[in-house]
């Protein structure tokens, strides 16, 4: 039996970030402009901190600007907004991200449409899904844009592929169908309510998964030869019974990974897979919106 091949993701992010660094150094020799990031964070939900500092670690190795917000949790919607306003005028920020999930009182939409549709490197704003939508894309939603990079990685031209995308997320199931579409195959959306799952994976060339169940997609649903990517992050008790005493914990995907390996043609883990390639992607779109909004000045 022949195993697929694993992507790399943390491999393949890696080469994007040194070519990243390099077109950061071009811009700024052309246009003396450091591109910026403003990362902001309400609250101090210990994940969101990690990432948070992780995107700006990652921001600085790059060669841009990290500028970093912090909120208080009690901070007020107004005060987050006038914060956003701020950022939006100021000429030193090229991007804006608020890290997501927001304390309960604050209205994540009403945030995300306050952004700059053009400092908008999350990809969130309703301008951004709806120039994707139309095929215009601008900045567009960075997981799924990682799952792509992977996928024209693995396979060239998509072009009348059979995708699947598993999961109807506004932040990654939808735009990575839009973007499928775009790359001319044809998409099917599967989410909670979709009754013959089974039946349409094993129709599928490629399936992205986006659920946020571990191990939920099984070999057997799987067609000999596909793709699979796995968006899944699920962190579940380790096996070994001390350590799961102690509370420890593993991340898996959405995808019986070593199974699904023996029938996929290309698959990749979790974690080393998608994940790695979304910051990947910010500090890309953050470049391309510091591009547009010096192009346009
Ligand atoms: P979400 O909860 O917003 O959406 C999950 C989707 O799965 C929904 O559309 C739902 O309809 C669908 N679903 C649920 N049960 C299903 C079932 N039984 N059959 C078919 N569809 C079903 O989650 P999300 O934000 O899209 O994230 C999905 C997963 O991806 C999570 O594990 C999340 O942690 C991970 N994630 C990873 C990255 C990354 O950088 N790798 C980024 C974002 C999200």
């Amino acid at each position: 039996m022949t195993e697929a091949i694993i992507i790399d993701g943390k491999e393949f992010s890696s080469n994007l970030r040194n070519k990243i660094a390099e077109d950061v150094k071009a811009f700024k020799k052309e246009r003396s402009i450091v591109p910026g990031l403003a990362v902001v964070l309400v609250g101090e939900d210990p994940a969101s901190r990690i990432y948070v500092r992780k995107k700006e670690e990652m921001t600085t190795a790059v060669g841009m600007n990290s500028l970093s917000y912090r909120l208080d949790a009690n901070a007020s919607q107004q005060e987050l907004l006038d914060l956003i306003g701020t950022l939006n005028h100021d000429p030193a920020v090229h991007g804006i991200l608020v890290q997501l999930p927001l304390p309960k009182h604050i209205d994540t939409p009403t945030i995300l449409e306050a952004i700059d549709p053009d400092k908008d490197v999350d990809g969130f704003h309703v301008v951004n899904a709806g120039r994707l939508a139309i095929g215009t894309p601008s900045l567009v939603p960075c997981t799924p844009a990682g799952c792509m990079m992977l996928l024209e990685h693995t396979l060239g031209s998509l072009k009348g592929k059979n995708a699947l995308v598993i999961g109807r997320s506004t932040i990654v199931g939808r735009p990575m169908a839009q973007l499928l579409l775009a790359a001319d195959c044809t998409v099917t959306i599967a989410h909670r309510h979709t009754k013959n799952l089974e039946e349409l994976c094993q129709q599928a060339d490629i399936v992205v998964a986006a659920v946020g169940i571990p191990h939920f997609v099984k070999a057997s649903w799987l067609k000999p030869g596909a793709v699979v990517i796995d968006v899944g992050i699920n962190r579940v008790p380790v096996e070994d019974e001390t350590a799961k005493a102690a509370g420890k914990t593993r991340i898996v995907g959405d995808v019986d990974f070593v199974e699904a390996a023996k029938v996929a043609s290309a698959i990749t883990p979790v974690p080393g897979g998608v994940g790695p390639m979304t910051i990947a992607c910010l500090l890309n779109n953050t470049v391309q919106a510091a591009r547009n909004l010096t192009s346009a000045s």
